[in-house]
């Protein structure tokens, strides 16, 4: 199955031959109520397999790892 992105007036589908990252929406009650909203899809219910891709992201959208391990190491 070809995944696509789910986002109103998107078009990015998964691609072997384009770096493209597709996220799934989150099973969090409030993170995805959060997505939701920012997707702008009326009367839309995701399923598992409802995908995002990164062009609704920013870098700071995504949780830096490195910083994550230098807290965990902080304690
Ligand atoms: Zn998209």
């Amino acid at each position: 199955m070809v995944e696509s992105c789910s986002a109103v007036n998107c078009c990015n589908r998964r691609r072997i031959d384009v770096k493209m990252k597709f996220h799934r929406i989150p099973t969090d009650p409030n993170m995805r109520k959060l997505w939701l909203h920012a997707i702008r899809r009326k009367n839309f219910t995701p399923s598992t397999t409802t995908v995002i891709c990164e062009k609704h992201f920013t870098p700071e959208d995504y949780e830096p790892i490195s910083r994550k391990n230098i807290a965990i190491e902080g304690f």
